[in-house]
């Protein structure tokens, strides 16, 4: 697996003009008698996860102090860097660990069973601005780094045929300044056609707030069922050349299912 995402990325990388991938495994350091990472099923992957380093080093140092003893992650350090890939100022793309490695700060907060094993992620060199970043001197990530995030994205995507949606950044789950703006606003783009996807047509809320980002619906969203909705599910099927009974059936849910991805 880490070849086969390592030779896409060269590939890439040569069209691209950015920087061959780099294998760090065996060159960053490590701690043999730190916290070991569990495994996980690489095959099972849900999706990646980018941070930045709120810091001013670079992937050695970060793999340096997640693996010395005074590192936040465990007493004595981590066995590795706590990160699967990082993406370097000149926006060459490092492997930092074998993948079926289970890295620390990857998951959802309260999520049943083991978050960790669940997402693949990517930290970027720098400190950058964002929600509750103090640095009067941060700044952004280049271009170079925002190209190669989307790259690897892209690599991973393919790979394991996520969604947009299985892109998230570390805010989602709880870390308001990871991995700053420009890098959120990166990541809420290309999620920003699955989210408007997020509604529960068993309720009459969820119908509501479709009709409603669809321009049908004018009123409050208020899980009432009444002529207001009735009338804006009609005028939507009037204009989807369906049936305008005001009934929602199968076909008219396959057509709001189509008019929210094109919106
Ligand atoms: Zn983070």
């Amino acid at each position: 697996m880490e070849q086969t995402l390592l030779k896409s990325l060269t590939k890439a990388s040569k069209t691209l003009g950015i920087p061959e991938p780099h294998d760090g495994r065996g060159h960053l350091a490590t701690n043999n008698n730190g916290a070991k990472w569990k495994t996980r099923n690489v095959e099972k992957l849900q999706g990646l996860v980018m941070h930045q380093e709120l810091g001013w080093g670079s992937v050695e140092g970060v793999a340096r102090y997640h693996t010395g003893p005074s590192s936040h992650l465990h007493d004595g350090g981590v066995e590795s860097i706590s990160y699967s890939w990082a993406i370097r100022r000149d926006g060459q793309i490092v492997l930092c660990n074998d993948l079926d490695k289970a890295t620390w700060s990857q998951g959802y907060k309260g999520r049943a069973g083991d978050e960790n094993a669940e997402f693949i992620s990517v930290m970027f060199e720098g400190m950058f601005k964002g929600e509750k970043v103090t640095d009067p001197k941060a700044g952004e990530p280049n271009d170079k780094q925002l190209l190669s995030g989307m790259v690897l994205w892209q690599v991973c995507k393919t790979e394991w045929d996520w969604d947009s949606d299985d892109l998230y950044g570390h805010y989602h789950f709880g870390k308001p300044a990871c991995p700053g703006d420009t890098l959120q606003v990166m990541i809420d783009a290309i999620r920003s056609n699955r989210e408007k996807l997020v509604y529960d047509f068993s309720t009459v809320t969820g119908r509501q707030q479709a009709l409603k980002d669809l321009g049908y619906y004018a009123m409050e969203v208020d899980g009432k069922w009444g002529p207001g909705s009735k009338g804006a599910l009609v005028r939507f099927q009037t204009e989807h050349h369906l049936e305008p009974d005001g009934i929602w059936g199968p076909n008219t849910e396959a057509a709001m299912w189509k008019a929210l991805k094109n919106a």
